[in-house]
């Protein structure tokens, strides 16, 4: 089966040039065989090869990737490792209490996964441990937060309200009427710290990079099959995210969706005296189509908005020269006070959507296992569910492997033409809504 959805990120990701460059290892060249071959090495495909080679120490695990470590969606994001649920779907955001629970502990596992591996590896990523706001700046994102903060009363988890005239204090910009703070979050630099889980995999892994899985048969063995060879797995495990539908697997249930980040020059010290406020933070959205903001631990501002629907899973330029213009509006709103310093970087990525909000976790076919579909939250997600398709593939059972193994999954979409048609009406009407949020 030929695979014709595959990645093809823009050049310009900020997080990927500004982390130490490493070397990539080679790509793969002609016939390979191994018992466990793992396809996509962002969070998840890291996680579960990590985790097999430990559970399967005399076996080779063959991780293969496309592109290179820390150019995909896994270095393009925010950095967000967030450990509170957010169902958007429920009126208090936490929805149903025990899938609420069972979320917080997936994610703070996720996190801890993290943190003791960038801490035994020394993996220099900015950690910080340092929560995360959620502003509003309008009624109904006020609103929103208002009941967010319901939900996690319900749900029995710390947070403070900090009103209009505190948060310059913490943020230096005026911009915002509210905020919840929650302490639990943890900041990162995506890229470097898949360069760094890329550099300390155990030795019984093999990655091999800019190797691009362009067929695939299933029988037997599964035989994948790239430009210079074909590697042949008795077990394939995807971690490819959207792209696992072009191994034909959750088609017409994953939303191929790409958002947009820039990240500005650094800022002089004037400037930061100028903005004052804490010296690095990161505040999400009440309204999901807003941006996502931080102040860097190197005194950058990022700002994070705008979606496009991009079928192919492949980067466009016009939306990059679309969007650098709305990131540049959303930050003169609420920079006025540094305004005009330069983007040094804007860039693209793609996000797995799903319209229940779910992922899939276990088994696609004999033979063929997936942990697919982060919804935008790959990075606490795809590390825990990567690790625990592994737990799982060794014959492990536990509350969580149980729980994620329960999920519905993705649920189906609209045919074409509808769906696309559906998804760029709601994704206009959500960005013209989001108003001042954005
Ligand atoms: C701008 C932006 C901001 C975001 N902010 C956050 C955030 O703050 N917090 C958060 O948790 N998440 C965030 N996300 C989402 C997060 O990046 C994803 O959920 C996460 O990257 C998913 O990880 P993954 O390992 O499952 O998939 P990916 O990171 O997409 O990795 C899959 C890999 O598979 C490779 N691949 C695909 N097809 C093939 C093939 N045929 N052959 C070989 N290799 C293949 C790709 O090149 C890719 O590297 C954001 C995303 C973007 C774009």
């Amino acid at each position: 089966m030929k695979i014709t959805l595959t990645p093809q990120d823009d050049v310009s990701c900020g997080w990927f040039h500004l982390s130490k460059p490493r070397k990539p290892k080679p790509s793969h060249e002609g016939t390979s065989a191994a018992r466990w071959v793992v396809v996509g090495a962002g969070f998840t495909g890291l996680a579960a090869a990590r985790q097999l080679a430990v559970h399967y120490p005399n076996d080779e695990i063959i991780l293969i990737e496309a592109q290179v470590v820390g150019y995909g969606a896994s270095g393009r994001n925010a950095g967000f490792a967030i450990d509170l649920p957010h169902d958007i779907g429920a009126e208090d955001y936490i929805g149903d209490i025990e899938i609420a629970k069972k979320t917080l502990k997936l994610n703070t596992m996720g996190q801890t996964i993290i943190k003791d591996l960038t801490r035994q590896y020394s993996i220099d990523c900015q950690l910080r441990e340092s929560g995360k706001y959620q502003g509003a700046v309008e009624p109904r994102g006020i609103a929103v937060l208002d009941a967010y903060r319901r939900g996690l009363d319900k749900l029995g988890q710390n947070y403070e309200m900090i009103e209009e005239a505190d948060l310059p204090g913490h943020l230096g910009t005026t911009f915002y009427k509210k905020a919840i703070f929650s302490p639990g979050t943890v900041l990162l630099q995506p890229s470097a710290l898949v360069k760094g889980l890329a550099d300390s995999l155990p030795d019984n892994v093999t990655l091999y990079e800019n190797t691009l899985i362009t067929d695939v048969e299933y029988g037997q063995k599964i035989v994948l099959s790239h430009q210079s060879g074909k590697i042949i797995a008795d077990k394939l495990v995807l971690a490819n995210n959207a792209f696992g539908m072009g191994f034909g697997f959750l088609k017409g249930r994953m939303l191929p969706v790409f958002t947009y980040g820039s990240l500005t020059r650094v800022l002089s010290e004037e400037e930061q005296s100028r903005l004052a406020g804490k010296s690095f933070w990161g505040l999400t959205p009440a309204d999901p189509f807003g941006s996502t903001i931080r102040r860097t631990a190197d005194n950058r501002i990022f700002v994070r908005n705008s979606f496009s629907f991009n079928r192919d899973g492949k980067s466009h330029e016009k939306y990059l020269q679309r969007f650098v213009r709305r990131h540049r509006e959303s930050y003169e709103r609420r920079f006025p006070m540094l305004s005009g310093v330069e983007f040094d970087y804007t860039w693209g990525g793609s996000l797995s959507l799903s319209r229940n909000h779910m992922g899939h976790f276990g088994e696609l076919r004999p033979n063929v296992y997936g942990a697919l579909c982060c919804n935008g939250l790959g990075v606490t997600r795809g590390t825990v569910t990567g690790t625990l398709l592994a737990d799982w593939l060794a014959g492990q059972r536990n509350e969580m492997i149980d729980f994620l193994l329960k999920s519905n999954g993705p649920n189906a979409n609209p045919p074409e033409p509808f769906l696309s048609i559906g998804v760029n009406a709601t994704l206009m009407w959500s960005q013209f809504r989001a108003g001042k949020e954005s």
